[in-house]
């Protein structure tokens, strides 16, 4: 693994968590941003592993380069699981934070804040450059959606999501909570190790 791995994702936001959580191990990441070849890719999978593997192995495929898939969302227990694999475009084809976030408040209208449980998923999947997936791991954070915006940190639905134990939302929390125990900062904890085998194996 000569090359820096390849980070397919578009999301500036998230792709700054991920660039920092990855930081301390000094792991040398591109982000696909740099690759216009390479397409949108269409995450229609029905799991976040599916997404995630597929968002690694199309432009591993491609470039012929090792990149890592990150496929990850909100599931609301009332909403049973939902929006899932669907939490980027909750609200339709041009959805954005706002929109997305105004729909997940009317589908809660009327829900009591005790029914209001919440998990975020991360899984993460690595990809060598014959497209075959060489790791993937997985990371949850449990919290609550509450009904009010609080805060302007992190992205999505972050502002609505309380962690309970803090009493504040990842809107309020710094980017260093955060990433002490978000659901990617999980599923990266689970990943790094394989990664790091990976490469020393290669
Ligand atoms: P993906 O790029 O298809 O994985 O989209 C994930 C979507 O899930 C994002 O656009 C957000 O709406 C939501 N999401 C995932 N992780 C987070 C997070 O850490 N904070 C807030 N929203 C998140």
């Amino acid at each position: 693994m000569d090359a820096p791995i390849i980070l397919s994702s578009r999301n500036r936001k998230k792709s700054r968590e991920i660039a920092e959580i990855l930081a301390p191990w000094k792991i040398p990441i591109q982000s696909i941003a740099d690759f216009p070849e390479v397409g949108e890719i269409d995450e229609d999978g029905a799991t976040f592993l599916d997404n995630a593997s597929k968002k690694a192995r199309e432009p591993a495929l491609r470039l012929r380069r090792w990149v890592i898939g990150e496929d990850s969302g909100l599931m609301v227990d009332a909403l049973g699981g939902a929006p899932g694999v669907y939490s980027a475009r909750y609200s339709g084809l041009a959805a954005t934070d706002e929109t997305n976030n105004e729909k997940l408040q009317h589908e809660l209208a009327g829900v009591p804040p005790d029914q209001r449980t919440a998990a975020y998923a991360c899984t993460i999947a690595l990809a060598d450059p014959t497209g075959e997936i060489r790791a993937s791991a997985v990371g949850y954070c449990r919290g609550v959606i509450i009904d009010q915006p609080l805060g302007t940190n992190g992205f999505g639905y972050d502002p609505y999501f309380l962690i309970r134990e803090y009493g504040k939302t990842f809107g309020e929390l710094s980017s260093l909570v955060k990433h002490q125990i978000s659901h990617r900062a999980r599923a990266f904890s689970a990943f790094i190790p394989q990664l790091l085998r990976v490469w020393r194996e290669t």
